[in-house]
């Protein structure tokens, strides 16, 4: 940090200046290094930084005599500082710089931030077990590739307004009055474009169609969003793009769905297959799926299968099938089957008293929560 700054030198004004000779000296040099004037020159903003902390200080009496007394060491210990950054400068002296310009200064040029943009992506309940690199489409701002984003043409560069000569106002006398306003053809500036982009017509942005591949990880939930960073709308005069915000839905499978990283299927079989605990062959995502059915399962119980749900993000880890079995009875049976049914419930000592059971009703709060949450098997009996 320098520790000697000449305020009066950096101005051009004499020591005894009055606070109109230091305010012209400053409009007129503000003029000369404005931003707008000097896109993309740093020893231009060093420049206009360094006229404005000078007239900042000298334009304030307090501020001033201090200077005047113990220097910028003096100020410095004031808790003095200058300004960071250009827009500091703009907020501090927007009203001078109405003033001088006719207009808030740079509302135009001002350094921009892109938007950020959010868009949505479906995927099949399949691509959860391995990810999917998807394609996303849309259309965001970009900066002008004619003329790099500044909206006219750098090498012909800027001509002083020939309308104002540069000083922003325009000035007529009408007998006895004078009148004085914004030049309407620089709004201001003083200065113009000797060409503006035809490209983007001085916008600096044209509006293009981007497509992305983006790698969806596999395992991801139903509207998980992910952050692209710097793909959203572009900045403008040096702002940061924005991001892409990128939500990822899922289609629901028509009959597995997901708790976390476990997979449900409602399995429904023949009661003949369970009591003969037979080996079902069900598809399975990209497979197809051999299910022995345990011996002694019930209606509404899970058969778990190991390993066989989705990856975690990393890939590292698998969840689990879980199947609920379901046991139809048969609609219709043959009378050859009923005498079989008969001699089947004498050997294994079934008397058809069957006598009702009757849950507590804590069992049966269980029960209902459990056919609830799961989509059990009583309760899609009842729907059904
Ligand atoms: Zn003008
Ligand atoms: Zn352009």
């Amino acid at each position: 940090m320098q520790n000697y700054k000449d305020y009066y030198a950096i101005l051009g004004v004499p020591r005894n200046a009055t606070q109109e000779e230091i305010k012209r000296a400053y409009r007129r040099l503000a003029l000369k290094y404005h931003p707008d004037r000097n896109p993309g020159n740093k020893e231009a903003e060093e420049k206009f930084k360094e006229i404005s902390e000078a007239y900042e200080v000298l334009s304030d009496p307090e501020k001033r005599a201090i200077y005047d007394s113990q220097g910028y060491a003096g100020l410095r210990s004031h808790g003095f500082r200058g300004f960071e950054d250009i827009s500091d400068i703009f907020s501090a002296f927007s009203d001078l710089f109405e003033e001088f310009f006719g207009f808030s200064p740079r509302e135009e040029q001002r350094r921009r931030d892109g938007a950020d943009i959010s868009t949505e992506v479906w995927l099949n309940f399949e691509d959860l077990f391995t990810g999917k690199e998807v394609k996303v489409s849309y259309s965001r701002h970009e900066a002008c590739p004619t003329c790099g984003g500044v909206g006219y043409d750098k090498e012909k560069g800027t001509k002083v307004c020939s309308v104002c000569g540069g000083k922003g106002r325009v000035t007529y006398v009408e007998g006895f009055f004078r009148l004085s306003y914004t030049c309407p053809d620089c709004r201001g500036r003083g200065f113009e474009y000797v060409e503006i982009c035809p490209t983007c017509r001085g916008k600096g942005l044209i509006l293009a169609e981007r497509e992305l591949k983006v790698e969806i990880p596999p395992g991801v939930e139903d509207g998980t969003i992910f952050r692209v960073p710097g793909e959203g709308e572009a900045g403008l005069y040096g702002g940061r793009p924005g991001d892409l915000y990128l939500r990822v839905r899922v289609k629901p499978h028509p009959y597995l769905y997901r708790k976390g990283q476990d997979v449900y299927l409602n399995l429904r079989v023949p009661l003949i297959s369970a009591l003969l605990e037979e080996e079902i062959t069900i598809p399975y995502v990209n497979e197809e799926l051999k299910i022995r059915i345990p011996k002694g399962v019930q209606p509404g119980e899970e058969i778990t299968i190991k390993g066989k749900g989705l990856p975690s993000k990393d890939g590292r880890h698998r969840g689990d099938l879980i199947v609920i079995l379901e046991v139809e009875l048969p609609k219709k049976i043959s009378q050859k089957a009923k005498e079989l049914l008969k001699e089947l419930a004498k050997e294994e000592g079934w008397d058809g008293g069957a006598e009702p059971i009757i849950l507590s009703p804590t069992s049966q709060e269980e029960r209902e929560a459990k056919g609830k949450k799961r989509g059990g098997f009583w309760e899609r009996l009842r729907f059904r």
